[in-house]
């Protein structure tokens, strides 16, 4: 048997530590799911008074191709949030990210999604690692 190979460590694993707040994005279909979102809207608001939430966006808006509207929250809301938004998001698809200081790899290495995986207009995101050295 061949003995597992150790990956070397190039380099120092991210520390949640620079973690300052999440998003969860709720996706919905004007045509179709709307009212189900309008619900989650309204459990939220009743249920956790520390996330805020964005307005409406029925018009695509920043990276997403589809409707949505945001729930900004604080670190200390995760652990009591996150389990209610799995047995509470009603079918509706959700991007879930951090808010590293860095958004592209906030909506792409370090974002979970509930539902499915939606495509996203990564263009319009800064990466923080390439841009740092080279502001215009
Ligand atoms: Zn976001």
């Amino acid at each position: 048997m061949r003995k597992e190979r150790v990956p070397a460590i190039d380099a120092s694993p991210d520390d949640p530590e620079i973690i300052e707040h999440y998003h969860a994005h709720i996706y919905y279909d004007p045509a179709s799911s709307r009212d189900r979102a309008a619900r989650l809207r309204e459990r939220v608001a009743a249920m956790f008074p520390d996330a805020t939430l964005g307005r409406w966006h029925d018009e695509l808006v920043g990276p997403h191709l589809q409707s949505m509207y945001q729930i900004a929250f604080p670190c200390t809301l995760l652990a009591s949030f996150l389990p209610w938004l799995m047995l509470n998001r009603d079918g509706l698809t959700i991007l879930l990210h951090p808010g590293t200081g860095n958004p592209y790899l906030d909506h792409t290495d370090h974002a979970v999604w509930f539902g499915s995986v939606l495509p996203l207009r990564l263009e319009v995101l800064r990466d923080t690692r390439l841009t740092s050295a080279s502001a215009s």
